[in-house]
């Protein structure tokens, strides 16, 4: 069980940014996430791709918005080695439950059974959880050789490593986990075989990542594969050949050591819509003071909340992470002065922030 001030729901770039203001004002925070990462979409869904309109930078991709607001809430995610996660960034688990406690504050639950206390809830959830597309094939639930993730590091060791990986889809994700597997920086990590699935010899990529990946199809390192998948084989809890369905309407068993399905992610917006909120169109309606729903208590911030005039841009969303963290201070601590401290000028700030001065 954990106990903390403030639980932030989604570690998208404005729940990473909604605990660095927390911490700014004295508050723990612990945050969770479905994925095995955080970014949000910043990562899920474009992280080579430029951002021209954050304040005072005039451009960088996803994942460097993300390293970068990693970086700057480290303070207040302190992790026990350099390269370990922050201790209270919890990672891999679906929030499913919140409850309102009779005593005072809030009670959530996740799908793996983390439970957690604190005495605010921000949901800085987006479009919802996270979820890889699967294959919608029966008997896939169990199996142990099914992948949808790459590992972390780009130079960590693969489960994959000198056997044979089918990798499914056509779009960037697929191509990109293609091109990082036959390149992998220890050619013991390769997979001994790696073939692409996908549905027809024609892929939805951008055009440079496209043509290094027909490179690599030219000189053997890839082979792809051109069907649908169509049923499964399951021995025990591994996964040991498709069907696939060509082109020529024929079915063929192609044998296969994992699968690594890389079809792109689908937000679920799912457990958030029975947490008792006031919703509009499916967005938790809030207060623009102050950016707390109708539950007191319960915030919600970034694209998961709606108000007149709402943009869901990633400034408007660290704005209103930062009005929330504000009102949720002077509503836990009333007898506390709040008085607003510039980071550049107050010795408590950096104190907080562990600046040496
Ligand atoms: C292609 C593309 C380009 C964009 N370009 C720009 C741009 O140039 N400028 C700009 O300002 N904005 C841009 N945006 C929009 C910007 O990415 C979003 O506004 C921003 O990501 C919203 O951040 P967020 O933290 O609110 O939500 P998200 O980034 O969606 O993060 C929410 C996180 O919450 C997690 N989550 C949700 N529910 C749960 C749950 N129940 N349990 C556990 N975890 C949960 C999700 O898995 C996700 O990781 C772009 C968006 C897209 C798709």
């Amino acid at each position: 069980m954990i106990h903390t001030d403030a639980l932030v729901i989604g570690a998208g770039p404005v729940g990473l940014f909604q605990v660095f203001q927390l911490g700014l004002l004295g508050l723990k925070a612990d945050i969770i996430d479905v994925l095995p990462h955080a970014g949000g979409q910043c990562m899920a869904l474009y992280p080579d791709k430029p951002i021209y309109d954050i304040p005072g930078v005039p451009v960088c991709t996803g994942r460097e918005l993300t390293q970068q607001l990693l970086a700057q809430a480290s303070p207040f995610m302190p992790a026990d080695a350099p390269d370990a996660l922050p201790r209270n960034l919890h990672l891999g688990h679906m929030v499913s439950e919140l409850r309102v406690l009779p005593e005072g504050g809030f009670e959530l639950l996740t799908d793996k059974g983390l439970q957690a206390r604190a005495h605010a809830v921000f949901i800085a959830a987006g479009a919802g959880a996270f979820v890889p597309r699967g294959l919608n094939l029966p008997g896939l639930d169990a199996v142990r050789n099914l992948h949808y993730f790459l590992p972390e590091q780009a130079d960590a060791a693969t489960p994959w490593a000198g056997q044979h990986l089918i990798i499914h889809g056509g779009a960037d994700e697929a191509l990109s986990a293609a091109l990082e597997m036959a390149l992998h920086p220890d050619p013991a990590q390769r997979p001994a075989r790696l073939s692409l699935l996908h549905r027809r010899d024609q892929f939805q990529a951008e055009d440079e990542l496209d043509k290094r990946v027909r490179a690599l199809m030219a000189t053997g390192q890839i082979e792809l594969i051109v069907g649908m998948p169509v049923a499964a084989q399951v021995e025990g809890e591994q996964l040991t050949a498709l069907q696939i369905l060509g082109a020529d309407g024929q079915t063929r068993t192609q044998q296969l050591d994992h699968l690594l399905i890389r079809l792109g992610m689908s937000p679920k917006l799912g457990p958030l819509t029975t947490w008792g909120m006031a919703l509009e169109r499916k967005q938790v309606a809030v207060s623009t003071a102050s950016f707390e729903s109708s539950i007191p208590g319960i915030y919600a911030v970034g694209d998961i909340n709606t108000y007149p005039g709402k943009k869901r841009l990633l400034l408007c969303g660290f704005h209103e992470a930062t009005l929330a963290a504000h009102h949720a201070a002077a509503t836990l601590h009333p007898e506390a002065p709040q008085h607003l401290l510039y980071t550049t000028t107050s010795p408590l700030l950096h104190q907080r922030l562990g600046i040496a001065k």
